[in-house]
């Protein structure tokens, strides 16, 4: 989906003057990128003519940049389509908060209990209490209750001869007893649906009034995640949507098209196995991910849950300044380290997805070991300037950090490129800002 509609945006981003013939032919583009993308049908079509009303409105014609202003419009569009603002979780009155997760099998249900426990915990300072209501398979209450351990947390469980009804029922009153606020119910799925599951599920829900019902879709089914979306809706009028494996390969379609077929907000967004790895979804930002504008602000967010707030300052003007140094790469390494694999950072940074060779670079403990002796061999005016760097100097380096000169060549190299990729980065913003509309 990107790559389409980048070509499209590219073509029309530097126009000084936009016809109703070039709104026409991006629309055409950008209606087949929604298609191609599985985004539903009826959704493409409201899609476009709202576009398509205001790109050849007064808003484009009196602008100064008409190009970016079709930009800005598709974008605007693409978020609202996605639900506008990013919603909020709920908290019950009188604890404890009541969730319920319903979804298919393997669409991410007891994965993403785990991951918002862990969110409730470190963001809210909640007490979550962790619910196993899937009774079908003994693995899937063996699952939770290892995630339970992983997170020191407690799961309630009763075997799978217990029926699902009665453990949310029990379950409830522990967590009262227990003075636990926020209850995760992690139910059962199927491969499809089915009315025996619905059954249990509603029977779950009128027992427990839940205040928040969570639909787990997998992002990487496409056109089916969103079929799977309005019939769950349909059936239990869920509140909001949590879209997983956004990470993988997806076309992105379903995110476009949920919030538009159910009217049911995507709250979160699940960006890996990982019990971190859940993200409260941001439409305005995704929207900006799928015109390839990058994610910049989640990068920061992402910087500043690992880093105190005023190292995440500075990273941040240092990136935005692109000025930095090689100390002030090897102190960074150190952060980006911290912040997980470094492929997912990537694709957060604008044009970086297209620097294939990067995703290559591994930052493992030896390889940071290696390359502080090598920045620790060089001088201190070395350092703060790397355009000394000539051929007699990364060989005294080599031999002064034991490591080879191709070694250091490539360090460099990296330095080099992690530096234009932070200025594009700086020009993007400052293009967002309509200071510099080039390219
Ligand atoms: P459930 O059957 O709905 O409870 O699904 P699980 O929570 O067991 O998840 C099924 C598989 O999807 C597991 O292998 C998870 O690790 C994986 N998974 C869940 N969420 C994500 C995600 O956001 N990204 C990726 N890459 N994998 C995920
Ligand atoms: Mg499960």
């Amino acid at each position: 989906l990107a790559d389409r509609l980048q070509n499209t945006i590219q073509k029309i981003k530097g126009k000084g003057k936009v016809t109703e013939q070039d709104v026409k032919e991006m629309t055409r583009e950008v209606r087949l990128a929604l298609l191609e993308a599985d985004v539903n049908f009826k959704v493409v079509k409201d899609f476009i003519k709202n576009i398509k009303e205001r790109a050849v409105g007064q808003e484009v014609m009196e602008s100064l940049t008409p190009g970016q202003q079709v930009i800005k419009i598709v974008k605007e569009e693409l978020t609202a389509l996605m639900g506008g603002e990013e919603s909020r979780i709920a908290a019950a009155d009188r604890p404890p908060t009541v969730i319920m997760m319903v979804g298919l099998q393997g669409a991410g249900k007891t994965t993403t209990t785990g991951k918002l426990a862990n969110l409730l915990r470190k963001k809210y300072n909640r007490k979550p209490l962790l619910v196993a209501a899937d009774v079908y398979r003994p693995a899937a209450i063996d699952q939770l209750e290892t995630l339970g351990k992983q997170l020191d947390m407690p799961v309630y469980s009763a075997g799978t001869d217990a029926n699902p009804v009665d453990i949310a029922n029990e379950a409830l009153e522990k967590a009262k007893e227990e003075h636990l606020d926020y209850v995760l119910i992690d139910t059962a799925g199927r491969l499809h649906i089915d009315g025996d599951l619905m059954d249990e599920l509603i029977q779950i829900k009128n027992n427990v009034s839940p205040d928040e019902i969570f639909l787990v879709v997998d992002a990487m089914t496409g056109q089916d995640a969103v079929n799977v979306a309005e019939s769950f809706n349909e059936q239990l009028d869920v509140s909001g949507v949590v879209l997983t494996k956004l990470d993988g390969d997806t076309r992105g379609g379903a995110a476009l098209s949920i919030k538009a077929v159910t009217d049911k907000p995507i709250k979160f967004a699940g960006m890996g196995e990982k019990l971190d790895q859940l993200e409260v979804f941001h439409p305005e930002r995704m929207a900006s991910r799928i015109l390839g504008m990058g994610d910049v602000l989640s990068l920061i967010e992402k910087a500043q849950d690992n880093v105190d707030e005023k190292r995440a300052k500075e990273l941040e003007e240092k990136m935005r300044s692109a000025s930095f140094t090689f100390d002030d790469f090897l102190e960074q390494m150190g952060q980006v380290r911290n912040m997980g694999p470094l492929e997912d950072l990537l694709d957060m940074i604008p044009g970086a997805n297209k620097m294939k060779g990067l995703k290559n670079v591994e930052f493992d403990e030896k390889q940071i070991a290696h390359v502080e002796a090598i920045i620790q061999s060089m001088t201190a005016q070395e350092r703060q300037d790397p355009s000394l760097l000539n051929a007699s100097r990364r060989k005294r380096i080599a031999r002064g950090s034991g490591r080879s000169v191709s070694e250091v060549n490539r360090l460099i190299k990296q330095f080099d490129e992690m530096k234009k990729m932070m200025k594009q980065m700086t020009n993007m913003q400052q293009g967002k800002k309509g200071k510099k509309g080039k390219k």
